[in-house]
Order: C-alpha cells, then sequence, then structure tokens
C-alpha cells in the first residue's frame, strides 16, 4: 500500500531532509586522506544528535553505524571502518535521520582529493542522473519514467546502472511502497500521486552492472572491481514539477 502523505507529515519529512543535509556537509568537511570512515561516523551521529534527532540507520536491521560508508567498489551499505580514506578514493556517504516519528534519507558522494577523469564523470554522470529522474517525478507519470530517464542519461556515457537495488517510498518507514528503479521503460511502473514521498538513489557502475554481496551480509559490490557512484535525494511528488526536499547547497558551497 502507497501511503500519500498530507502537508503536516511533508513539513515533518522537511525537516527530516534538511537534517540530512546539514550533516552531509558536516561529515563532506572532514573528508580528507588519512581520515577513517569510522571516525566520520562518529561526527555524523554527534551532530545528528546535536539537532535532536537520531540516526535512522543506527541499529536498523542490525546495521552497526549512523552511516553507510561505501569506499569505490562498494555500490552502497558499506560499515564504517578503520579504513583511512587516501587521495583518489571516492566515497559514498548514505545518511539516514529519525526525527519527530518520520525518517530522513540521502546521500552523496564524495571525491577525496583529485580523482581520475573518468571516476569525475562518474560521479558527475551519477549527479545529473538523479535530476534527470526527479523532474520525471511529477503527478500522473509512473516510476517507470524516472527508472527511464536515469538509465538512458548513465548509459548514454557508457556507465551501467546496479538492478538490484532501488529507490523508495518514505515516512514512518524507511522503506515504505512503491519501488523506486533506477531503470525501466517510459509508461510503466507505478503510477505517481501528488503526496507521494520517494526517495530516489541511483547506483551507477562505472564497468559493468553486475554485483555480489559481502560476506558481512551487507556491502555490496560491483563484480568487476571498479568505482560506483550514489546519490539520493528525498522527493515529493507534485503536479508539475517534484518537490525536492534534499539539498546539496551546504556540501557543494564548502566544496566549489
Ligand atoms: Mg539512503
Ligand atoms: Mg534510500
Amino acid at each position: 500500500m502507497i501511503k500519500l502523505k498530507t502537508e503536516e507529515e511533508i513539513a515533518i519529512l522537511r525537516e527530516n531532509a534538511l537534517m540530512v543535509s546539514k550533516t552531509l556537509a558536516e561529515v563532506g568537511r572532514h573528508i580528507e586522506p588519512g581520515i577513517t570512515t569510522k571516525e566520520l561516523d562518529g561526527i555524523a551521529e554527534k551532530f545528528i544528535r546535536s539537532m535532536g534527532a537520531v540516526p535512522g540507520f543506527l541499529g536498523f536491521e542490525g546495521f552497526p553505524g549512523t552511516l553507510c560508508m561505501s569506499v569505490n567498489d562498494v555500490v552502497v551499505h558499506g560499515f564504517p571502518s578503520a579504513y583511512k580514506l587516501k587521495e583518489g578514493d571516492i566515497v559514498s556517504v548514505d545518511c539516514g535521520t529519525i526525527y519527530r516519528g518520520y525518517y530522513g534519507d540521502s546521500a552523496y558522494t564524495f571525491p577525496v582529493g583529485k580523482v581520475a577523469p573518468r571516476v569525475r564523470q562518474l560521479l558527475d554522470a551519477t549527479r545529473q542522473s538523479l535530476e534527470e529522474g526527479i523532474a520525471q517525478a511529477v503527478a500522473g507519470n509512473r516510476t517507470g519514467d524516472i527508472g527511464a530517464a536515469v538509465q538512458s542519461y548513465c548509459e548514454g556515457l557508457g556507465f551501467s546502472v546496479v538492478r538490484e537495488l532501488v529507490g523508495h517510498g518514505v515516512g514512518t518507514s524507511m522503506h515504505e511502497s512503491p519501488e523506486v528503479p533506477n531503470y525501466g521503460r517510459h509508461g510503466h511502473g507505478v503510477k505517481l500521486r501528488e503526496g507521494m514521498v520517494i526517495c530516489i538513489e541511483p547506483m551507477i557502475n562505472a564497468g559493468h552492472k553486475e554485483v555480489y554481496l559481502d560476506e558481512n551480509g551487507w556491502a555490496v559490490h560491483t563484480a568487476d572491481g571498479m568505482p560506483s557512484a550514489h546519490f539520493e535525494k528525498t522527493v515529493v511528488v507534485r503536479h508539475g514539477k517534484a518537490e525536492v526536499l534534499t539539498t546539496y547547497e551546504f556540501i557543494e558551497k564548502q566544496t566549489c
């Protein structure tokens, strides 16, 4: 069942999205060669709690961190660890909050120092494909319109779309209906209605689309070992144009 949100609920989801947006920027401010993903996780947890919210991922189905920290060939769901980031890495930081009974959920993939040109292209393409998807998140369209937009943009640049993981509705649960795949066909899938709140989150590989699950049962790796990028925003389906709850302005203000 798809729960349409009231404006009161959307207001709370907007607050959550703002907190996640600010947390991602706080983490981004500390990303540099030598810092561990575990240290960054601690920074995020402290920051989230300082705003009166609770980390949304910590303990979720047993997940051990506040952030999913997915480095290079890890697509998503990496554990924060003693791994020290190094120049040329990319790290997907996926962050969740719980505040007033609702979830926030967004992600951004950061370069660590200078990255290879093709990796920079992967980041730019994944980030832009998210915007292409968001442009389709309007009432009357279908989830397939979002997926098709993401897929055609990324494949047009020679990148591939992970199939095993998808975007989702969000509300009092982190993962609600509908599923929002990053691939698909225009005119297919679930019809979008005003008041649906969804997370669109392209997971795009530099090489082939195949992935495998780490023996820890969480981290998803690219099968060919090539890098993968991940960007995620929470949006409200509206008539004419989606309302985007997540903002990257705090991140990009400090890095550009
Ligand atoms: Mg997420
Ligand atoms: Mg998500």
